[in-house]
């Protein structure tokens, strides 16, 4: 089967998170950036990618269009991995993090889901053995500032079905407010980067008291694994962090300096795929669990689900607990006993709707 076109599609599409207002980049944040990639196959097969958007959406669909697509149209795609590879090496000129490797997920994974249609499988299938099909799910809530609102989140998490929350918090009272509002449920935290390594250290017996699954990325730079290293150690927290690192080259160094507990590889981001799945396999063989990075609604949250169902360790998935205008796998709006369940169809599993969602493109 040989790739015909290939499309980045931008959708803006609005999104509600019930707390105050938020300015971000300079205005008030309403929708959140979507990009698409769309692949048509000699077979008119249509495969299906995502890659990472948000504010650097433009960017990103520009490096997809011009950078990788013409690398790939017209070539035979049965072998995908050797297509990463080339692809990788043939724009590591262009940054080996960011943009380019967000382009690069965006159309791997496109290739994946129209290779199962062909093949009629789902994606795990053709990567290796499955070993589960029912995963953990975490409601990861939006930053709020205000312990009030935070407990409401926490509880509507739970009404839905969660039994795990991720709260995005720094402040000690809201921290407080997500572990009453969970209960005795597994809480985890993400600081999104705003630490010094002293500083993390002087909140040690305060997050320790939260009782955290994990803490997640409390230093800047989230690269300097060395620091994290040492706080994975006297801590005494289990740390997380991998969000933004791309490749498995970077895991692998993550990995062997002891920086956290647990890796979280974002498949719109790490290089699609293939390229996690490598990383799943590293980090397991180094008995490292892998608790994927899924704060999207896409062909990535459900790629991250096939790769979920090759993991041998205990996962999370993690949903973005946002109310956007139109959902593009319903199912997973909610847990259901604090599950989600692998969908059965070929390629993803379950194929996009875009009739749906056409009308949010940009
Ligand atoms: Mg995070």
């Amino acid at each position: 089967m040989k790739i015909k076109s290939i499309k980045a599609i931008t959708l803006s599409m609005p999104f509600s998170h019930g707390g105050k207002k938020v300015i971000f980049h300079g205005k008030e944040w309403k929708s959140l950036e979507f990009n698409l990639v769309k692949i048509e196959t000699d077979k008119g097969i249509t495969g299906w990618g995502e890659a990472f958007g948000y504010t650097s959406w433009k960017a990103v669909k520009i490096a997809i269009e011009e950078m990788v697509a013409p690398l790939l149209v017209g070539k035979d795609m049965s072998n995908i991995p050797e297509l990463l590879l080339t692809l990788q090496k043939s724009l590591h000129l262009f940054g080996r993090y960011g943009i380019t490797m967000f382009a690069i997920s965006g159309v791997e994974i496109a290739l994946w889901d129209a290779l199962g249609k062909e093949k009629n499988k789902p994606i795990h299938e053709l990567l290796g053995k499955k070993n589960k099909d029912l995963f953990k799910a975490y409601s990861s809530l939006f930053r709020y500032g205000d312990p009030k609102i935070i407990e409401q989140k926490c509880k509507q998490s739970l009404d839905d079905g969660y039994q795990a929350i991720k709260l995005h918090e720094i402040e000690n009272d809201c921290i407080e407010a997500g572990r009453k509002g969970t209960g005795h449920l597994p809480l985890m935290l993400d600081t999104n980067c705003p630490w010094t390594y002293e500083e993390t250290l002087s909140k040690k017996d305060f997050l320790k008291s939260m009782k955290l699954t994990w803490l997640e990325e409390p230093i800047y730079p989230p690269e300097d694994y060395e620091t994290l290293a040492k706080l994975n150690k006297e801590l005494e927290i289990p740390l997380a962090c991998g969000e933004n690192a791309c490749t498995e080259f970077e895991f692998k160094s993550m990995i062997k300096q002891k920086a956290v507990t647990f890796v979280q590889p974002s498949v719109i981001k790490v290089g699609g795929i293939y390229e996690m799945f490598k990383i799943i396999q590293h980090a397991e063989k180094n008995n490292v669990s892998v608790m994927p990075h899924t704060a999207y609604f896409g062909p990535g949250f459900l790629a991250t689900l096939q790769l979920a169902a090759l993991m041998e360790k205990d996962t999370y998935i993690e949903r973005f607990y946002l109310d956007i205008d139109q959902e593009f796998y319903p199912n997973f709006k909610r847990a259901l006993n604090g599950k989600y369940k692998l969908p059965s169809g070929p390629g993803l599993g379950i194929d996009l709707d875009y009739n749906k969602l056409s009308k949010y493109e940009i």
